[in-house]
């Protein structure tokens, strides 16, 4: 399993067999056969492994104090509230890429979907059809085919369509996902609205705080990288800035505060940078210097 997950298998079998002076070449032709054991055996435990947890989030969601949590359907199917994000192998056009359901309350993996454009034996037969090697009415050999994607299809797409998967399923387990905390990806929700079955309910949608953090930060930074005609912002003062607004976030997330509050203290964001902390909050420590009576002198000063 371990030379499964270094993701070389045979290659590192052969050598470790080798410094146990074991004879090792026919490691190669048994690997397959392993491989493809091990990975169903690891697909199944991973399975049960996510439908439990989704066993739990709605245990947890049913006996869950806030009434606002426990929703129903007119099926009778109860609410989850949950975060999906996708994770792709590679930045730009990646050949596979994988969604992950996460329960609010469990922090759990409730479901997962993966999509993959490649498949080495099906290339390889298309590259001999092509090649006039073999007749084009000639079928793969049977394999255990992961691509379940179109390989002309962009990879950005996969996010929608596995959105849209994880949804549909949901309702089989007695569930649907009534609150989803996502990007702000236009195009799954829109799939979402516009293609789940007319009987199901559409998630509600909450902006993802790191998602959130990661738009100002790419902001701010424009601004670090303009020239000095645009902005005379710094690198120094994007991270600055970009860490304020994660505080800013953290802390209005995490404490109930009034509308008006809220408001008033985004301004501490830019403020705080020049030594004005009368919208901090407590996590300043100016403001915790002034509560103790103390004098505050900042660490950095902007000009
Ligand atoms: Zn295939
Ligand atoms: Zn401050």
């Amino acid at each position: 399993m371990a030379l499964h997950e270094i993701g070389r298998g045979p290659t590192h079998a052969e050598t470790i067999l080798r410094f146990l002076e074991v004879p090792a070449r026919s490691i190669r032709y048994h690997y397959t056969n392993i491989r493809t054991k091990l990975s169903k055996k690891i697909e199944e435990t991973t399975n049960n492994s996510v439908s439990r947890c989704l066993e739990v989030e709605k245990l947890m969601t049913r006996a869950s104090d806030d009434s606002e949590l426990v929703v129903y359907d007119d099926r009778g199917n109860i609410g989850i509230a949950a975060a999906m994000d996708m994770h792709w192998q590679i930045r730009k056009d990646s050949p596979s890429g994988v969604t992950y359901l996460v329960g609010q309350l469990s922090k759990k993996v409730l479901s997962r979907c993966i999509y993959s454009r490649s498949c080495r034996l099906c290339f390889e037969h298309q590259k001999k059809i092509q090649a006039g090697k073999i007749n084009a009415e000639e079928e793969v050999t049977t394999h255990d085919c992961k691509m379940n994607y179109l390989p002309s299809s962009s990879s950005k797409g996969m996010e929608a369509n596995a959105a849209l998967e994880i949804c549909s399923k949901l309702p089989e387990t007695s569930c649907y996902l009534a609150k989803l905390v996502i990007d702000d990806d236009t195009a799954t929700l829109s799939k979402l609205r516009e293609e789940l079955p007319t009987w199901m309910k559409r998630p509600v949608k909450y902006a993802d705080r790191n998602h959130r953090v990661r738009g100002f930060r790419h902001q701010v930074y424009g601004l670090a990288n303009a020239t000095a005609k645009v902005s005379r912002t710094t690198k120094s003062h994007a991270a600055r800035l970009k860490r304020n607004f994660a505080y800013y976030i953290g802390e209005m997330i995490n404490g109930q505060h009034e509308l008006q509050e809220i408001v008033r203290r985004c301004y501490a964001i830019v403020k705080h940078m020049f030594n004005e902390h009368d919208d901090c909050t407590t996590g300043c420590p100016a403001v915790q210097a002034k509560a103790q009576n103390k004098n505050y002198s900042p660490k950095k000063q902007l000009l």
